[in-house]
């Protein structure tokens, strides 16, 4: 379709495999010349001699190239009346479905597969007119990135097998969007029809004016937010067997606030304090993390407390983010050290720019932890701390390689903040960067970098050193609130087993009570919840979902990311700030006999006065959004507390151990909550653990 005309030669050339330079040097360059015209019809009719009639059926249609091209290139007549050639359709897995006689063989999909995904599966086999597109032998097209073929595809040879047959694409209306799946916030196009969203493809970002790669998780895991099991009533459940199904926001704040009036006052007679742990997970806005800060100023017997331990000492932001120049950084670097991370599950971003690194040639990257396919080479040395320790200490064959390369970039992930000598670790890491700038001739620009993996995580860190629930929580508290889903982490799971094993004992509390704010309940895990910790009533208040919702967040890079609401709640469920700024208003109405101090300015509550650099980062980034509390935040601000005799360095140590994963299955795996139960993924993670391993799923 690029042909043109240049003067004095005796046919067509093409445009896109000649130099300009040279062509214009010769001559002229006619482009719309009858020749031209001429040329393009028969390359549009040589296209269509075995396309088949399709466009009515075909999930393609209103996007397609092809028809594009026919419409404005193409000729009107039909010259071919043979039989047209039929090509068996390819199985390649649940994400593409093929359907291979539409194909015209531009083998985008083939250098896609090769050069960015890494994978070498597909190819074009056959000549002339046997020429067919596949993987020869029948093979799943098993990569994080394959989604991406069905965009690239020109015509609907490669299209979306979820989405197939479902709406043709002039019915639906696209919005701008974030990805929710992992730590980077890349940008997304929503499709929605009827207040549901129908599909997700890549969006244009406006940082790098391109449109990105997006990975399987962030195209089809959404179906998991909208599954049957979402919880969008609210209910009032005691042990005694009553239940209250669907009560109306009035009533469930009324039943919320008469609970904890009535325990207020009977606990004040008992001379026994009254606390409410409020249990916040990951994925939280940085507005509603701000209320939850106000809340707790305003009432101490809100307690708030992290689902899993997070030992963060450092300083700095920028010391627990990707750095801000990290491609400039990776482009002048030849090697790269990855602790215990598996970039092409946690953050796909990251693996494609270390991938495309070494596509250039000339770079190292050096691996500690399991051994993992990055579909580029890598050298794994070990998965022991011990080693990475006597790396550091320059007592490892290793330690050439990384004296003599120039650059080198340091990159691991949040879960070393989750180890027990996190502090000793972090600072082992942050030791070896400086001690390769300083001894290294060519190295003064080396980096450690931490990749988060999930949205709301950055937010999390800047906003405190929050406390992990404790079985010490359980034994005290009246009132458990778990927000967005805190209830089914590692932590909780773990401490809920030895409850149930007897290992802690002396629970005299009765009468407690749950509430949960959540958009999907683990029932099982609830039951055993409300037995092992005598939790007596649940409260159930439905939250709405991602797309339901608005908020700003910080990605793993340090830059903003806003989303704004897509799609209009479902049943009657209520954002996150909406039900907290409820709460902190019908607070202001009760008479609490509060057990704390008469200060209640917003303070940051550290001992690390660096960190509150951070905080009031924070703080600057969720206020403008917050136009309704502000005032409030604002009033209350006397200054900043802190306290720099508090400072005090922290005991560091390291243990010997493993390096283990925490992401197994890219499917099913992870911080999102939705993929999990999204039925797309369950079927690639069935199908990608079949082809690994010898049992049947
Ligand atoms: Fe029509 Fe395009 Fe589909 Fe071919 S690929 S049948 S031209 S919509
Ligand atoms: Fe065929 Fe589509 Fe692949 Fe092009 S991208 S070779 S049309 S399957």
């Amino acid at each position: 379709m690029c042909l043109v005309e240049l003067k004095n030669s005796p046919k067509p050339i093409v445009s896109c495999a000649m130099n300009a330079k040279s062509c214009l040097a010769n001559g002229d360059i006619y482009t719309n010349s009858p020749l031209v015209k001429k040329a393009r019809e028969n390359v549009l009719e040589f296209l269509l001699l075995n396309h088949p009639l399709d466009c009515p059926i075909c999930d393609q249609g209103g996007e397609c190239d092809l028809q594009d091209q026919s419409l404005f290139f193409g000729l009107t007549k039909k010259r071919f009346f043979n039989f047209k050639r039929v090509v068996l359709n390819k199985n390649i897995g649940p994400i593409v479905k093929t359907v291979m006689t539409r194909c015209i063989h531009c083998t985008r999909c083939v250098r896609f597969a090769t050069e960015v995904a890494g994978i070498e599966d597909m190819g074009m086999f056959g000549r002339g007119l046997g020429s067919e597109i596949g993987t020869y032998v029948e093979k799943l097209f098993q990569s994080e990135l394959s989604g991406n073929v069905i965009d690239l595809c020109p015509v609907g040879a490669l299209t979306s097998k979820p989405y197939s047959f479902v709406h043709r694409s002039w019915e639906l209306k696209s919005v701008s969007s974030i990805d929710f799946s992992d730590g980077f916030g890349t940008p997304t196009q929503v499709f929605i029809k009827n207040n549901s969203i129908i599909r997700i493809l890549p969006g244009y970002d406006k940082t790098s004016y391109s449109t990105n790669w997006i990975s399987d998780k962030t195209r089809f895991s959404f179906d998991g937010m909208f599954s049957p099991n979402k919880t969008i009533h609210s209910f009032l459940e005691s042990n005694k067997g009553q239940s209250l199904i669907n009560l109306s926001w009035q009533k469930l704040f009324k039943e919320f606030f008469y609970t904890l009036y009535f325990q207020n006052h009977l606990l004040k007679n008992c001379y026994r304090p009254h606390s409410i742990i409020m249990c916040i997970g990951e994925n939280t806005s940085l507005e509603v993390l701000n209320l939850l800060n106000i809340l707790t100023k305003q009432y101490p017997f809100f307690k708030l407390r992290q689902p899993e331990q997070r030992f963060l000492n450092t300083d700095l932001e920028q010391k627990y983010l990707i750095d801000s120049n990290f491609d400039d950084k990776i482009q002048k670097s030849d090697t790269c050290l990855l602790v215990g991370i598996n970039p092409r599950y946690e953050g796909f971003k990251l693996n494609l720019r270390l991938r495309l690194r070494y596509l250039k040639g000339n770079f190292k990257l050096i691996q500690i932890g399991s051994l993992i396919n990055l579909t580029f080479s890598n050298i794994n040395i070990t998965n022991s701390t011990k080693i990475l320790k006597s790396l550091v200490e320059g007592n490892n064959l290793f330690c050439q390689e990384v004296v003599n390369s120039s650059n080198p970039v340091v990159i691991s992930n949040t879960e070393i903040f989750k180890r027990q000598d996190s502090f000793g670790f972090v600072s082992l890491l942050n030791f070896f960067t400086k001690h390769i700038n300083l001894f290294s001739q060519s190295s003064q620009n080396s980096s450690f970098n931490i990749l988060h993996s999930s949205l709301g995580s950055v937010g999390f860190s800047n906003f405190n050193n929050l406390k992990t629930i404790q079985n010490k929580d359980f034994k005290e508290a009246n009132v458990f609130y778990f927000i967005s889903n805190s209830f089914s982490t590692s932590n909780i799971k773990k401490l809920l087993n030895l409850k149930l094993l007897n290992y802690f004992q002396g629970y005299n509390l009765e009468n407690n009570l749950l509430i949960t704010q959540s958009s999907s309940l683990d029932t099982k895990l609830i039951t055993k919840l409300k037995r092992g910790f005598l939790l007596n009533t649940h409260l159930h208040l439905p939250n709405t979902v991602f797309f339901e919702t608005s908020g700003t967040y910080v990605n793993t890079v340090g830059n903003m990311n806003k989303l704004n609401r897509i799609i209009k709640p479902s049943g009657k469920t209520k954002d996150n700030w909406q039900i907290l700024r409820k709460i902190y208003s019908y607070s202001k109405k009760m008479l609490f006999i509060t057990n704390f101090y008469k200060d209640n300015s917003v303070a940051f509550n550290s001992n690390n006065l660096s960190r509150f650099t951070n905080f009031i980062g924070f703080q600057y980034y969720a206020v403008p959004n917050l136009n309704n509390v502000a005032f409030s935040f604002l009033k209350t601000v006397k200054g900043h507390p802190h306290n720099t005799s508090k400072f005090k360095p922290k005991k560091q140590k390291l243990f010997n151990s493993q390096f283990r994963f925490w992401l197994n299955d890219f499917y099913v795996d992870g911080k999102n909550f939705n993929s999990n139960v999204s039925s797309t993924m369950i079927q690639c993670s069935k199908l990608s653990r079949l082809n690994s391993t010898n049992f049947k799923f």
